[in-house]
This record gives structure tokens, sequence and C-alpha cells, in this order.
């Protein structure tokens, strides 16, 4: 079975800081065991079009350490109709490749179940994206590199909002997922932090603002997530505040793509590292339709069933922390 295996890898969807890592670990272990690599560019787009390349451990030197993803990554509406999935399937037939790594998020994930449920095809998913939405496990790849990138901003703001005593309202991405804005949040010292799975309302954060200003602060950082319910967008948000609290001066920082690059930090790496092994080694074992994660430090598979439900679930005990600490 082993020989005549050819695993091919891909990235798809938003890119996240530790793909690359993940990339490396997944050649390497190929290699490792005796089986072939072919990595595949653009995600499900190059699968469509057979842009594939072979990889062998040395194609996938000095990259542990850059962030984005080498192969590069796409979206691809095609990949949503059978007509673009048989195109891919009659392209890795072609190819010889008998079975698939797909790192991405929970959107390539549901690509890979359409897929393999049409064509019997072995598949395994990395979980990797900066927003930590992927149900079943504990962390995704380029979470931690993503946290670490929104705290260093912060800390920034927090200089100039100081020495001017201004309100920042700083955004950053998850229009689903509060995890960037609870934890980073917490890191970074803010006074308020709204998350989309839990609708604070304006009455309540104004209330909140009015009493930090009462207890004597001068300056405050309010964490907004993307997809965060109060108002329209944060600009909004922004405008009633000073509508409605006559003695802030607020301003706005969207944080934006910034989240996204960067060398992945050293949690990231290994974390990839091992889920890169880890999906290598569960395709050798027959294993299919899974997803590989880390659930309390360990390597588990999920399958992408679970992997893909929707949780609104939050830590609520993260959101007390919050409280606590901001008083
Ligand atoms: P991230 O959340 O980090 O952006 P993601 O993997 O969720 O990553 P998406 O753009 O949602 O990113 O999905 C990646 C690709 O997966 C899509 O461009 C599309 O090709 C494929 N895909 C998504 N949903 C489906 C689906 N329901 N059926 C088939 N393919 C899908």
């Amino acid at each position: 079975m082993k020989n005549s295996m050819k695993i091919g890898v891909l990235t798809s969807g938003g890119d996240s800081p530790g793909m690359n890592a993940a990339i490396r670990a997944v050649v390497r272990a190929c290699e490792y065991q005796g089986v072939q690599c072919l990595g595949i560019y653009r995600g499900f787009q190059g699968l469509i079009e057979a842009d594939f390349k072979e990889l062998n451990a040395r194609s996938v030197k000095n990259i542990i350490n850059r962030g984005g993803t080498f192969l590069k990554s796409a979206r691809c509406d095609e990949f949503k109709n059978s007509k673009g999935r048989k195109k891919a399937y009659d392209n890795l037939i072609n190819e010889n490749i008998n079975a698939l790594v797909v790192i991405g998020g929970d959107g390539t994930f549901k690509g890979a179940t359409a897929f393999q449920k049409e064509f019997n095809f072995p598949i395994v998913g990395i979980p990797g994206t900066i927003d930590n939405d992927i149900n079943g496990t504990d962390y995704t790849i380029g979470y931690d590199t993503a946290l670490n990138t929104v705290v260093e901003a912060i800390d920034k703001i927090r200089d100039t909002a100081n020495s001017h005593n201004r309100l920042f309202l700083v955004e950053v991405m998850g229009r689903d997922a509060g995890d960037i804005a609870l934890n980073a949040g917490i890191g970074a010292g803010a006074e308020e932090i709204l998350i989309p799975e839990q609708d604070m309302g304006l009455e309540r954060l104004l209330e909140s603002l009015d009493k930090s200003k009462k207890s004597g602060k001068t300056s405050s950082i309010v964490v907004v997530s993307e997809g965060d319910q109060i108002g329209k967008n944060i600009f909004e948000l922004a405008e009633n505040i000073e509508k409605n609290l006559k003695n802030y001066e607020v301003r706005v920082s969207v944080l934006g793509h910034i989240q996204r690059g960067g060398a992945p930090s050293c949690y990231d790496r290994v974390l990839a590292s091992r889920l890169g092994v880890g999906a290598v080694d569960a395709l050798l074992n027959g294993e299919t339709n899974v997803m590989v994660g880390i659930v309390h430090n360990k390597v588990k598979l999920i399958p992408f069933a679970e992997a893909i439900k929707s949780s609104n679930q939050f830590d609520v005990s993260l959101v007390r922390v919050a409280d606590i600490i901001s008083i």
C-alpha cells in the first residue's frame, strides 16, 4: 500500500501563519514513510486546473518560519458544484494521486466532505485558520500568532490612547467567533470586549464606559470583533459613543490583514508540525473524512461532520475574567 501511495497536499480558504510549517511536516512525513507527495497550488482551484508539483524534503526547506503559504491559497466557487469537483477528481486520477491532505477552515472541510461523499476519496484535513472557529480542536494553526500580533498592535495603540486621553475602538478579525477578541482583549488589558456570540447592547456599553471614566480612567481600549452586533459597523458604534458620552474622544483602528501575516509563533510551528505528521499517519492507517486536531494537548482525529458543526459556544469564564480585571 505504502509504496503505491501518492498524497496531494493543498491550502485553501484564508491563509494563516503556520500553514507553511504544516505543508513542510506533511511533505517530510511522506518522505519518511516512503510515499510520494505532490503539492497542489491555489487550493481547490489548482485541483480543478491540475496545478501540481512534486515535493520532497528539500523543496520545503527554510519555510517553517515564514507566514502565508507557499502553495498559495484561493477561494474557489467552481468546487462548490459537482461539475467542478468531477474535474478535480479526474485530475487526481490522471496524476495517480490516491489521497489528499487539505489545510484550511470549515469551508475547506465542507468542500472536502462533498468531494469525499461523491468519489469515496481518502481525505484528511488540518485546521488552518486564524479564527479558531473549528469545532473539535482546541486550537487551529495561526490563531496563536494572530493573538500575538493583535496584542502587540493594541500595546502600541494604548501608548497613543494614553497620551491623548482617548477611547480607541480596535476592530479585530472574527466574523462568527470572538476568540481573538476575547483572548487578545484580556492579554492587552482592554476595558471592554465585544464579541459576536454575545450582544452586549449599546446601553450597557455606554454605562460601562461612563463608569470607567468616573472611576478615573483617562483612556480606554475597546476590542471589537468584526462580527459584533452593536450597530452597523465599528464607525457607527464610535459615532454613537461620541453622541451619548460627550466627555469621550473616540478613535477607530481596524487592524485588518496584518492579523493574518507574520512569522508563525513557536506554538503554531509546533502545532502545525504535529498535525502535519498526524495527517499522514492517519491516511496511512486508512482514515478518511476526518480532521486532525489537538485536544488537551494530544493529537486526535475528529470527523469532518463534527468539525464543521457551527457552535456559538465561547468560554464564559473568560468573559468573567475580562470583566473582573477591567474594573
Ligand atoms: P477561513 O475560514 O480561514 O477563511 P475556509 O476554509 O473556511 O477558511 P472558505 O472560503 O469558506 O474558507 O472555503 C474554502 C473553499 O472551500 C471555498 O472557496 C470553496 O472552494 C470550498 N467550499 C466551501 N464551502 C463549500 C461547500 N459547501 N461545498 C463545496 N465546497 C465548498
